[in-house]
């Protein structure tokens, strides 16, 4: 009765204070969604009905559902947490905190895709410090990185922060490194490589230039580049095919550049790649994140008002994770805003009503699930829509335990050119160069080496069963590329399919990828596939320091736009990459000046449209 007069009487101090507050709502800068429709409805406006939520007093945080506990989504959940609002964040997958570790039927460890961190993960360094956590610990050195071709060992690439190289200005170390790695490849064909040099220079030159290279095929400017067949064929459509999961001729021009400028050409040192040292990310870094997430409480509470909130929440933390709740809905209210989430979790339907935004924090397979029971979003967001229709890419993950050690150049490794395949590109990582091997055999004895090997845009693999892809990888790909491997028995093996389970940068796609804010004012998009648009960061293509950076970002839109509250505008720091070399700057600056000058004759990149 008591808390019932306090509202009764809080309602009429509001109302005597709406004539000041009007202007505040309508510039929607200081309330939430939640406030400014109980507001709205106390001032008259019929279409911003009071739900239910509306009666808890204002001075709760502003709840936010994250649905997607991918890079994306805990980085969301990890900046909207800080700054104080209350998160729940949903994943179709069981155990989104890495507390379980998967383990195959006769129990070993498994981890669908082996995942390196590269040298410019800055983000993703300082959250790893900032769980306390000792990188060294966490992350292996540096490792080289070999391809192998039907003829056998083609090149491996070396670790320049931990060699004697000089540091050179880019792309001269990367680029003598490779005239002496490929030495199969001809001089001839190497020096063609200038083409690429120069369209990584133009392709940013501005938005719409971006769009045109984005339009055309990576295989179609190859080509007007002057690139040679045989140097796309040994070394670029090998890496295109590891590095976006496609080969050239079904990927965005654009995107591949961004890709070689990344994570080969802005610095020496950028293909410098470490992995997990020890179990998996889940293990590592999610699960420290998750618990000390977890930890936090529900902020700035009043006692009459903590009571109410920890009965939802449990415990009055401030972050609650559902695991195997797969959202099926986004529902939007007649104002036009986010009003709830539908899921199905063990069989059975579940809501969850009382939110003021939304990240969605899912990829293209997930987005198609979820704005196919979402009707009234589909009205309000027609760029979501667009976003569901682009496709994704077929991975099989495979592990191998065998009864020997196999020792190879080094742990991580690409396929390249074996026509076995299928189209499909290739990766194998010598875990147990990587990992204590202990910890990879579950609870038998370690043997031998224990192999994980990933097969990106693997569509054509997937109707083989899984004994035929294993016998595919134990009689043709590994004997072929390391002959040691055929004196290995395989002890056990396990076969995982993930049907278009990874973003497709696909030609033409661009405009098409979900941006980070939406038409919906209190719903935003995380993921690698979203478009930053002026946040734009500087890691790209599918990495996880750009989902984590998207869900960063995600989270400070919210905060930026008012969404959350006057009180809850604390944007979380997102670290800039290194900076690119004064002779790439320089370098675009002449070109685009160039460019300027050729654009009024029609001249201006005549190679893209
Ligand atoms: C085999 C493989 C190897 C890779 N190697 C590397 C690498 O070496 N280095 C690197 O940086 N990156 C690598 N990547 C890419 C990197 O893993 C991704 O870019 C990154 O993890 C994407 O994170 P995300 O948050 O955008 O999406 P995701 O991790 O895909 O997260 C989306 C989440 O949404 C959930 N979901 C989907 N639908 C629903 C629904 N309806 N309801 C609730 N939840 C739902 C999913 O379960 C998933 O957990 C690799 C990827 C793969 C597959």
């Amino acid at each position: 009765q008591d808390s019932s007069m306090m509202r009764l009487a809080a309602a009429l101090l509001l109302m005597s204070a709406i004539d000041t507050v009007a202007l505040v709502v309508s510039s929607n800068k200081v309330l939430t969604p939640r406030m400014q429709s109980y507001l709205g409805a106390c001032m008259g406006e019929s279409h911003r009905l009071p739900s239910p939520r509306m009666q808890l007093p204002l001075d709760t945080p502003p709840h936010v559902a994250v649905v997607g506990a991918g890079w994306g989504g805990w980085g969301a959940a990890k900046a909207l947490l800080e700054n104080g609002c209350r998160v729940t964040l949903l994943d179709a997958l069981p155990d989104p905190c890495g507390e379980a570790p998967y383990l195959t039927p006769t129990g070993k460890p498994f981890e669908a895709g082996t995942r390196g961190f590269w040298k410019d993960y800055p983000n993703i360094e300082a959250l790893v410090c900032s769980l306390g956590l000792n990188e060294d610990e966490v992350f292996t050195p540096f490792t080289n990185s070999s391809f192998y071709s039907p003829d056998g060992l083609e090149a491996t690439a070396p670790v320049f922060s931990a060699s004697s190289y000089p540091e050179l200005p880019s792309p001269l170390g990367q680029v003598a490194a490779t005239f002496s790695l490929f030495e199969r490849i001809p001089v001839a064909d190497r020096v063609t490589m200038l083409g690429l040099l120069y369209a990584i220079l133009d392709f940013t030159r501005d938005e719409e230039t971006f769009e045109k290279y984005d339009r055309m095929t990576a295989h179609e400017l190859f080509i007007r580049m002057g690139l040679s067949k045989r140097l796309v064929d040994d070394f670029v459509r090998p890496t295109l095919l590891v590095g976006l999961f496609k080969p050239p001729e079904e990927l965005s021009a654009a995107v591949a550049m961004e890709l070689l400028y990344f994570y080969a050409l802005a610095h020496q040192t950028s293909f410098d790649v470490r992995w997990i040292k020890d179990r998996t990310i889940a293990q590592a870094i999610i699960l420290p994140l998750a618990s000390a997430l977890g930890e936090l409480p529900l902020p700035q509470l009043s006692d009459s008002t903590s009571a109410a909130a920890s009965e939802g929440t449990g415990g009055g933390a401030a972050l609650r994770v559902l695991g195997g709740a797969r959202v099926t809905a986004v529902r939007v209210g007649v104002d036009g805003l986010v009003s709830g989430l539908d899921y199905s979790t063990k069989g059975e339907a579940a809501a969850l009503d009382d939110i003021d935004a939304c990240v969605l924090a899912l990829g293209a397979k997930g987005l198609k699930s979820v704005m196919g029971g979402s009707s009234r979003l589909a009205r309000a967001a027609p760029e979501l829509c667009r976003a569901a229709a682009l496709g994704g890419i077929d991975v099989v993950s495979v592990r191998l335990w065998l009864d020997k050690k196999v020792v190879t150049r080094s742990p991580a490794n690409v396929f390249s050119r074996f026509d076995e395949l299928r189209g499909a590109g290739g990766t194998f990582f010598m875990l147990d160069q990587l990992q204590p091997e202990e910890n990879l055999w579950g609870q038998d004895e370690p043997q031998g080496s224990v192999v994980a090997c990933d097969f990106y845009n693997s569509g054509a693999l997937m109707p083989l069963p899984d004994e035929a892809v294993v016998e595919l990888l134990m009689e043709k790909l590994l004997p072929s590329a390391v002959p040691a491997f055929s004196d290995a028995v395989l002890v056990d093996s396990f076969v995982q399919k993930y049907p278009g389970a990874v973003t497709w940068f696909s030609p033409g796609s661009f405009r098409s990828r979900p941006p980070l804010e939406t038409s919906v004012s209190n719903l935003v998009c995380a993921g690698d596939w979203v478009r930053m648009g002026e946040r734009e960061h500087g890691a790209k293509g599918l990495c996880q320091e750009r989902a984590l950076v998207s869900g960063l970002e995600a989270a400070n839109a919210l905060a930026r736009k008012g969404v959350l509250g006057g009180a809850h505008t604390t944007e979380h720091e997102v670290i800039p990459i290194r900076s690119d070399e004064p002779q790439v700057v320089a370098g675009r600056n002449i070109n685009r000046r160039l460019m300027q000058a050729l654009s009024p004759l029609g001249l201006a990149s005549p190679w893209v449209r």
